[in-house]
């Protein structure tokens, strides 16, 4: 077997997802580009090769259980394990919609690919992940799932108040905390991160970091050593006065 890390990033045909493509790819890793399109994936992928990265393309759709499970059977015979997964695959559902116009339909839409997804991925992905010498499972969440931030008033979200997302991004900070406790015991840690808000496709481009910006914090969590932690959302600070340095939020 390679000694050579495997990282999984789902989503990374755009966005901060490429971008932590990019920088893994550049620690050395193979980076295995997730995509729900075939086709987009590729043409990411190309994109890494052609800078130097090793690197494949893999569909896997986080609400499609038979990609889920194709994509792991893949990774299964090609390469027999997984040392970083990121679950890095996220939809807004849409503007901010005050939780009296909050549409069920809407809600489970955003779940579906949030929460239930992620679990599905990781599910699929642990017993690969269980086979590297020390795994890092990377959830890609955000601060809006803070309830800590939501609720301070001199947060830049006091303003928003909405449920679609910010409550994925909560449901996300739990499912993390509980994986950390089941694998407590073993190399592998599971963390949180939080991008900040980063210009991408996702809010048309409004965000004030760059997406290579917002996929440091993915890396840092997914390259962390041995007495790293395990179980925090951790990354930028909105607000905080140094925009390179991050750190532990509270949930
Ligand atoms: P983005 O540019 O919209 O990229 C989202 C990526 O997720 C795309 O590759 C998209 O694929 C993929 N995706 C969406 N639904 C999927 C599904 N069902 N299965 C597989 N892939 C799926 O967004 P981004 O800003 O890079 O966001 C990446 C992550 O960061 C998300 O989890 C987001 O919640 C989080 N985040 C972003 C910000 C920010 O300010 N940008 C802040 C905090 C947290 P397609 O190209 O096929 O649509």
């Amino acid at each position: 077997m390679t000694t050579q890390q495997i990282a999984l990033i789902t989503g990374a045909n755009r966005g901060i997802g490429y971008e932590t493509a990019r920088q893994l790819g550049g620690r050395g890793m193979t980076v295995l580009v997730g995509a729900r399109s075939a086709e987009r994936g590729a043409e990411a992928a190309e994109k890494l090769r052609a800078e130097g990265v090793d690197v494949r393309a893999v569909e896997i759709d986080a609400t499609d259980a038979a990609s889920i499970a194709a994509a792991a059977a893949w990774i299964a015979a090609e390469f027999g394990r997984l040392d970083v997964l990121v679950n890095n695959a996220g939809i807004s559902g849409g503007s901010f919609e005050k939780p009296s116009a909050t549409s069920l339909d809407g809600l489970r839409e955003v779940f579906e690919t949030n929460v239930f997804g992620i679990v599905a991925i990781t599910n699929a992905m642990l017993p690969l992940l269980r086979e590297a010498p020390a795994a890092r499972i990377v959830q890609v969440s955000s601060e809006v799932g803070s309830i800590g931030f939501m609720m301070d008033q001199t947060s830049p979200m006091w303003s928003a108040a909405a449920i679609a997302y910010p409550t994925s991004k909560a449901a996300l900070n739990m499912v993390t905390a509980q994986y950390a406790k089941e694998l407590w015991d073993t190399p592998i840690k599971v963390n949180a991160a939080n991008p900040g808000y980063c210009a991408t496709e996702f809010n048309g481009n409004s965000g004030f970091r760059t997406a290579a910006q917002g996929a440091e914090v993915s890396v840092a969590l997914a390259t962390l050593p041995a007495d790293g932690p395990s179980g925090q959302l951790w990354g930028y600070r909105w607000g905080a006065e140094d925009d390179t340095t991050y750190s532990q939020l509270p949930w």
